[in-house]
């Protein structure tokens, strides 16, 4: 899954907000790229869990589905890896579509700022079966020109 840039900070801004409180929403997919973000409400705001808000959940699927996406659901993890739970593989319900987990801190149970070691992962969840998918950040055109003007320069000795 390939994931812009602004989009991975987006889903670690929003876990380290309410951090240590689990955080959760939905992304819109193309081809396996990343189109858009929409953070949804903790209806059960927890460290150990969440549960997307039944009436955000239905309004934004029907978006992503308007737009001709496929839907992707993302939380947090803020006292473990980010990795499936024995929960979040009992009440995964979607079998093709992607589960991404974000860890965004040191799991020292109050710390806010984004740690160097966030984590962003995406999984399959198939009737019990984990299958994790390869994610790529990839950055914003603009980002990846200025890189490249820089990297040319250094080549031809301007800078
Ligand atoms: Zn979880």
């Amino acid at each position: 899954m390939e994931i812009p840039s602004k989009y991975r900070k987006a889903m670690l801004e929003h876990a380290a907000e309410d951090h240590p409180n689990e955080v959760c929403g939905m992304l819109g997919v193309l081809d396996g790229k990343v189109m858009a973000h929409y953070r949804i409400s903790n209806a059960h705001p927890s460290p150990y869990r969440y549960e997307m808000d039944a009436k955000e959940h239905f309004m934004t699927l029907r978006e992503v589905e308007d737009a001709g996406w496929e839907p992707a659901f993302y939380h947090s993890h803020s006292h473990s890896p980010a990795a499936p739970s024995d929960t979040d593989i009992r009440l995964a319900t979607y079998p093709t579509n992607f589960y991404l987990i974000v860890s965004p801190c040191e799991f020292d149970g109050n710390s806010q700022k984004i740690s160097d070691n966030a984590q962003v992962r995406s999984f399959l969840i198939d009737d019990g079966q984990v299958t994790e998918e390869p994610v790529v950040i990839t950055a914003h055109p603009l980002v990846r020109y200025i890189k490249g003007f820089f990297i040319r320069s250094k080549r031809v000795g301007v800078l």
